[in-house]
């Protein structure tokens, strides 16, 4: 049977197919130092914990509405209210399985053949796959490390075509951990409104920033830019949720209508008992959220200083999210055992066959010298990692 050709257009994730290969080196009952987890390592909040048990007891556990219940989407307009000052009504937000998952109706609502979506580089492995599968064209806006990642306006704007119909924006970012500042989303804002293009905010790392910085949304820099632009954001990151599944869009109300449509068809509702689980943690988990981010500072600095002791390797302080994005130029071309390491992929297995550290290498985020490494995990892992990394780059010829 020939199978249909979007199939041969994407790569499935890498980054899941590491954590595969991570958790059957453990299953084998070998130790490995894992950077590659996509997740935070705490336990979900109690608040999320006892609503969905509660939920279970009470029997509601059938069908919900497609798009979510209302006592959810409810508590994520508050929550849109009290984080951004955004106002939205239930017809605005979509609650879906996941962020991913909210991304993939909102690429299958929008994008077609002959749509360019403009994608900064380095880039969250999922978006130019997602654009893909809809025919759609991905088009990148590199940035670069020297500039913090920023965005050059000047750049962007020289790739904005007839095409265009929108950009994604990932602010902190996955991989980089870079965000973008107020006068940087307020140029983006000023070509999305003058080329009338949809902006989807990616705003799942908002509450992972260090140092007292605050995220800012870009619909938030322009009173024209709620009509231009859908916030993505989801309970996985903020509570340790990953498991639950839950992801939520808000924004134009025909574009949320449309991913609604596509829902319909195909998961219907994300789990009811899970719903239930998110609205406990939208409206209780504040104190989890400030606990854990203390924690993932704590994580932040000694993993980048750790980094930084290593020669050969130059790491930035990331601003947000849980990624430290090293540059690891300097050992490319390095030998194992005669065997050339050319790439930040045959550096990365190397690690792991030979000192048992995963990392995820930077070529599916769209670069060639860097490599991610997760910081979620306790504190001893992460130092006792960096050593076992440390001997294996000494270990290079
Ligand atoms: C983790 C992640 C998501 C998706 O998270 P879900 O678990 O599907 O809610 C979306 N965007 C980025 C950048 C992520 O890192």
């Amino acid at each position: 049977m020939k199978l249909a050709s979007r199939t041969t257009r994407i790569t499935p994730s890498l980054t899941l197919q590491l954590s595969a290969t991570v958790k059957a080196l453990v299953a084998q009952g070998q130790r490995v130092f894992d950077f590659t987890a996509g997740e935070p390592s705490f336990d979900s909040p109690d608040e999320a914990k006892q609503a969905a048990v509660t939920a279970i007891q009470s029997g509601f556990t059938k069908y919900t509405a497609v798009t979510g219940i209302d006592e959810l989407k409810d508590a994520i307009i508050e929550k849109f209210q009290r984080d951004q000052g955004l106002t939205y009504s239930r017809s605005q937000i979509v609650v879906s399985c996941g962020a991913k998952h909210t991304l993939f109706n909102l690429a299958m609502a929008l994008f077609e053949a002959g749509d360019e979506v403009i994608i900064p580089a380095p880039y969250w492995v999922s978006y130019p796959e997602q654009i893909l599968v809809a025919d759609a064209t991905p088009v990148f806006l590199p940035t670069s490390e020297a500039k913090n990642y920023a965005i050059d306006l000047s750049a962007l704007k020289a790739i904005i075509t007839e095409r265009t119909k929108a950009i994604i924006l990932n602010s902190p970012c996955n991989p980089t951990g870079s965000m973008y500042d107020q006068e940087t989303l307020e140029g983006i804002a000023a070509l999305a409104i003058q080329h009338n293009l949809l902006i989807i905010s990616d705003e799942i790392y908002e509450k992972m920033v260090y140092e007292g910085r605050k995220h800012c949304s870009i619909a938030t820099v322009h009173p024209d830019m709620v009509h231009h632009t859908v916030i993505v954001n989801g309970v996985s990151k903020t509570y340790s949720m990953t498991g639950w599944r839950i992801g939520y869009a808000a924004g134009p109300e025909p574009i949320l209508k449309a991913m609604g449509n596509i829902q319909s068809q195909s998961t219907s509702n994300p789990s009811s008992i899970a719903q239930k689980a998110a609205v406990g943690a939208l409206q209780g988990g504040s104190q989890f959220i400030e606990h854990m981010v203390k924690e993932l500072d704590v994580r932040r600095r000694a993993i980048v200083e750790g980094l930084n002791h290593i020669s050969g390797i130059h790491c930035p302080m990331p601003a947000g999210a849980f990624y430290a994005f090293p540059n690891v130029a300097n050992l490319l071309g390095r030998r194992f055992q005669g065997k050339v390491l050319a790439t930040p992929f045959d550096l990365a297995n190397y690690f792991l066959n030979e000192k048992k550290v995963a990392c995820v290498p930077g070529e599916p985020f769209g670069t060639n010298s860097h490599l991610r490494f997760s910081y979620t995990g306790p504190l001893a892992t992460i130092e006792e990692g960096l050593e076992h990394l440390t001997q294996a780059i000494e270990n290079l010829e």
